[in-house]
C-alpha cells in the first residue's frame, strides 16, 4: 500500500496509546503479568513444547506484558529470545528486552556502579566478553589475557596456540581489576580458580600482588567484589547423572578463600549471587516487567531502549497486582516466586514430576498444569478476560 503520509506524522501517532484510537481493541490488561522460565516450559533443549507458541500469542493478542526468565547464560539476551523464537515460532517474536538471564542485572551494574576494569569468567570463546560489552563496560579482560601475557599465571593452562590467536587481548597489567564477573561455567576452571583467589586476596585488584592482611579488620571482605551470575551447583544434560554447574565453580572458590585467608567457621567470601530465586532477580524482573509495559501501552516494543534500575532496588510502585512466574522447577522458580510475593505455576513438561509433589521445597500458589497453554487459559479466564 502508498501512503502519502508524512513519516514524522506517522511516527508522532505511534507515541499516543493504541487503544485510544481504536476502542474495539481490548484495554491493555494492566494489573497482572507473565514471568516464563525457558527450559521446560517453552521449550526442551532444541525442541519446542507445542503449547507455548499459542501460549504466548494469546497473551500478546490480549496485551499481557510477559517476560522470560531463565538461569541459563553465556550468551546475548538477542541471541536468546532469537533462539526462543526461532524453535517455538511465536509471531511476534519476542524482543531481548523481554529476556532476563541470570546475568542480565548486570546491565544494571554497568551504568550505575562505574567499575573500570572488569574481569569476566566463563562461557566458550569470548562470549562473555561480548555480552560485558553490551551491558557497557568497557575495560573487559579475560583470564586468557592474563595467561597470554605471563603463562606461568597458570601453569596448566589448556589454551591452544589457536586460542589465544583468536580470543586473547594484549593488556596493560598495570592496571587495577575493578570487579570479577562470573557469567557462566568456566571452561578451563584450573586457570580461573588460580586467577579469581589471585585477584580476590591482591593489592586492590592489580595482577601480581597479595594484600597485606595485617590491617584488614574484616577478612571475609574481598580485595575487590565478585559477582555469581548462577548458583545451580547441578543441571542436567545428555547423560544419566546430573553434571556440576556455576554453584560448584563458588563452592571451591569460597573453600578455598576461607583456607587462605583462615577464615572463622561462621564466616564466607562476601559475594553477590545473581539468578533464580534469589529476591535481586526478581526485584530486576520486576522492573524489566514495569518497562516492559510501558512499551506495550505506548506502542515502542521495537525499542532498544530499557529504563533499568539499580542493582538490589526493589521497584517503588508496581503497577500489577499479581505477577505469575511459571515454571517447571520447585527450588528457584517456584520458591523464588513465593519468596518475593509473586504467584507460582508448576508445569508438568520439564525436571518436576508428580511424584516429587511431597518432597518438593515449594509448593505452587496457583497449581499445577500439564502445559504453559493450560496455565494461561486458566490464568486469563480467572481474570474475566475471554479466550
Ligand atoms: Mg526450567
Amino acid at each position: 500500500m502508498i501512503t502519502t503520509r508524512p513519516a514524522i506524522a506517522i511516527r508522532s501517532l505511534r507515541r499516543i496509546p493504541y487503544h485510544r484510537f481504536h476502542s474495539s481493541v481490548p484495554r491493555l490488561t494492566t494489573d497482572f503479568a507473565f514471568v516464563f522460565d525457558i527450559d521446560g516450559v517453552l521449550i526442551r533443549g532444541k525442541k519446542p513444547i507445542l503449547q507455548a507458541k499459542p501460549a504466548l500469542e494469546l497473551l500478546n493478542q490480549h496485551k499481557v506484558p510477559y517476560i522470560l526468565m531463565t538461569n541459563g547464560g553465556g550468551v546475548l539476551e538477542k541471541t536468546k529470545a532469537d533462539e526462543v523464537n526461532e524453535i517455538t515460532g511465536v509471531v511476534p517474536p519476542i524482543s531481548p528486552l523481554q529476556v532476563v538471564q541470570s546475568h542480565t542485572p548486570i546491565k544494571a551494574l554497568a551504568l550505575n556502579h562505574g567499575f573500570n576494569r572488569v574481569l569476566v569468567i566463563g562461557g566458550d570463546g569470548d562470549n562473555a566478553r561480548t555480552v560485558a560489552g553490551t551491558y557497557g563496560f568497557t575495560d573487559i579482560i579475560m583470564p586468557i589475557d592474563i595467561v597470554n601475557a605471563i603463562p606461568s599465571v597458570s601453569p596448566h593452562h589448556r589454551f591452544t596456540a589457536e586460542d589465544f590467536a583468536k580470543y586473547a587481548k594484549p593488556i596493560d597489567l598495570t592496571k587495577p581489576v575493578d570487579a570479577i564477573l562470573v557469567l557462566n561455567d568456566p571452561r578451563d576452571m584450573n586457570t580461573d580458580i588460580q586467577i579469581v583467589q589471585d585477584l580476590l586476596n591482591s593489592q586492590n585488584g592489580l595482577i601480581g600482588t597479595a594484600r597485606n592482611t595485617h590491617h584488614i579488620r574484616d577478612l571475609s571482605e574481598p580485595s575487590i567484589p565478585i559477582i555469581f551470575s548462577n548458583n545451580d551447583y547441578l543441571y542436567a544434560n545428555d547423560y544419566n547423572l546430573p553434571r556440576f554447574g556455576q554453584g560448584a565453580f563458588r563452592i571451591i572458590t569460597e573453600k578455598l578463600y576461607k583456607m587462605t585467608n583462615k577464615l572463622k567457621k561462621h564466616q564466607t567470601l562476601q559475594s553477590f549471587i545473581l539468578g533464580k530465586p534469589f529476591k535481586i532477580q526478581y526485584d530486576f524482573a520486576h522492573h524489566v516487567l514495569i518497562d516492559w509495559r510501558h512499551k506495550l501501552i505506548n506502542d515502542e516494543i521495537m525499542s532498544h531502549h530499557q529504563i533499568l534500575p539499580k542493582l538490589g532496588v526493589e521497584p517503588v510502585e508496581t503497577p500489577f497486582k499479581k505477577i505469575y512466574m511459571v515454571g517447571d522447577n520447585p527450588a528457584s522458580d517456584i520458591k523464588g516466586a513465593n519468596d518475593n510475593g509473586w504467584e507460582s505455576v508448576l508445569l508438568k513438561t520439564g525436571v518436576y514430576k508428580d511424584a516429587d509433589y511431597d518432597t518438593m521445597v515449594a509448593k505452587p500458589t496457583v497449581g499445577i498444569f500439564n502445559n504453559v497453554e493450560d496455565a494461561v487459559i486458566k490464568i486469563l479466564e480467572s481474570h474475566n478476560v475471554k479466550v
